[in-house]
C-alpha cells in the first residue's frame, strides 16, 4: 500500500500541464494501490496561496506539502522530497518529465539510492507494486521496469500523463520547513525565459504548426508563425531545420528534441522520418502538407494534403482568420 509523492511545478500562479498530468496519474495509481497521492510544491509562499495548493485536489491529490524555498531549481526540491519521503515513508516518487523533472528525479534517485526509470509512458499495478513502461529501440518496443528499491522513482515522458480535472475536491495543505543543503542554494534563478511561438508554450499548446526542410529557407517559418497565431497555437520544427539554423532547438520535435501530443499537429514540408515521428505520433490529429505523394508522413497522418505548402499555408491562414472573423 505504498503512497505516491508527486512534484508539481508552478509558474505565474498556475501549475503546468505536465505536472497536473503527473498528479492525475499518481492519483489513478494510488487508487489502484489502495494508497494516496500527495504532492510537493516548492516556492515563495506568496506565489503558492492556499487556493492554488488546494486546487490540486481536483486532480486527485490528498495532501500538498508546501515548502518555502527557491522556485524552479532542482536541488532544493531534492532536499524537500528526500525529507518528506524519509519522514513519511512513500513508496514511489513520480515526475511528469521535462528537464526539471529529469534533474530532480535523478538527484532524488542518487540521494535515496533508489531505482529509477525515465521516459515512462505508462505505469501499471502488478501484484500490488508499480511497473513502469518505457519505449525502447526508437519506440518500436516497450520494456517493463520493476523496482526492487524501497522507493521507486518514475519520470514520465513530457506530457505522457493526461491531466484530468474532476472539477471537485480539495487537497489538504501542510507547510513544511526544510533545511536546505548548502550546495542546494548555490544556484540562483536570475531570470526565467521561455521559448514561445504565437504566445503559446510548445509543450502545453493544443495546436502545433510544424515546419520542415520543405519550407526552403528560414524565412519560410514566417508563414507558419502567422498560421499558428491565427489558430492560437505554437510553431514546432524538425531537426533538419534546427541543424540548418532556421529555427531554434527549443522547438525541435523528435528523438533528440521534445515529445508532444497536441490536439492538432499540422506538419508542413516534413517527410516523416522515424526520429521525428517518435516525438509527435501520439498527437490526436495529424495533418500533413507535402508535395510528394509518397512522403512517409502520409502513412501516419489523419489528413494528407498533397501540394505546395507555399500556396496552401497562406490560404489556410486566410481561411482561419475569415472563420474567426478577421
Ligand atoms: C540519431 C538521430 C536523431 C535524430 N533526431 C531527430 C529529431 O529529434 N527530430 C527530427 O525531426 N529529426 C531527427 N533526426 C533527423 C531525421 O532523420 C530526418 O533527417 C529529419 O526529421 C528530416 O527533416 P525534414 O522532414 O524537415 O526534412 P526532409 O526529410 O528533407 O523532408 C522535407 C519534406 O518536404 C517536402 N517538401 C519540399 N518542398 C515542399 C513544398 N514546397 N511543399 C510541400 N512539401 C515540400 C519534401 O517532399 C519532403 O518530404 C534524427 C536523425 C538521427 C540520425
Amino acid at each position: 500500500m505504498s503512497a505516491i509523492l508527486v512534484y508539481a511545478l508552478h509558474y505565474d500562479g498556475a501549475f503546468n500541464k505536465n505536472s497536473l498530468g503527473a498528479v492525475s496519474e499518481g492519483a489513478r495509481l494510488a487508487g489502484e494501490l489502495g494508497s494516496q497521492c500527495d504532492v510537493v510544491v516548492v516556492g515563495d509562499k506568496s506565489g503558492l496561496p492556499d487556493e492554488l495548493c488546494t486546487s490540486l485536489g481536483r486532480y486527485g491529490a490528498a495532501k500538498v506539502y508546501r515548502v518555502g524555498g527557491p522556485e524552479g531549481l532542482a536541488q532544493p526540491v531534492v532536499d524537500a522530497m528526500a525529507k518528506i519521503i524519509g519522514e513519511n515513508g512513500y513508496g514511489y516518487a513520480l515526475f511528469g518529465g521535462g528537464l526539471l523533472g529529469f534533474e530532480i528525479g535523478a538527484g532524488l534517485t542518487a540521494r535515496l539510492d533508489a531505482g529509477v526509470c525515465m521516459e515512462v509512458t505508462n505505469v501499471r499495478v502488478e501484484d500490488g507494486k508499480l511497473v513502469s513502461e518505457r519505449p525502447i529501440l526508437q519506440d518500436s518496443s516497450i520494456s517493463d521496469v520493476h523496482y526492487r528499491s524501497d522507493v521507486g522513482v518514475i519520470i514520465g515522458r513530457l506530457n505522457a500523463f493526461e491531466a484530468r480535472d474532476s472539477g471537485e475536491g480539495s487537497a489538504a495543505v501542510e507547510d513544511v520547513q526544510v533545511d536546505f543543503e548548502p550546495h542546494s542554494l548555490k544556484a540562483k534563478m536570475v531570470t526565467r525565459g521561455e521559448q514561445r511561438g504565437a504566445d503559446v508554450n510548445i509543450e502545453d499548446a493544443e495546436i502545433l504548426v510544424a515546419g520542415g526542410r520543405g519550407l526552403g529557407k528560414a524565412e519560410g517559418f514566417q508563414a507558419l508563425e502567422e498560421l499558428a497565431r491565427a489558430l492560437g497555437g505554437a510553431v514546432a520544427a524538425t531537426r533538419a531545420v534546427v541543424d540548418a539554423g532556421w529555427y531554434s532547438y527549443s522547438a525541435q520535435i523528435g528523438q533528440t528534441g521534445k515529445t508532444v501530443s497536441p490536439k492538432l499537429y499540422l506538419a508542413a514540408g516534413i517527410s516523416g522520418a522515424i526520429q521525428h515521428k517518435v516525438g509527435m505520433q501520439s498527437s490526436e490529429n495529424i495533418v500533413a502538407i507535402n508535395k510528394d505523394t509518397n512522403a512517409p508522413i502520409f502513412e501516419f497522418s489523419d489528413l494528407g494534403i498533397v501540394g505546395d505548402l507555399n500556396k496552401i499555408v497562406p490560404k489556410l491562414t486566410e481561411a482561419v482568420k475569415a472563420r474567426k472573423g478577421g
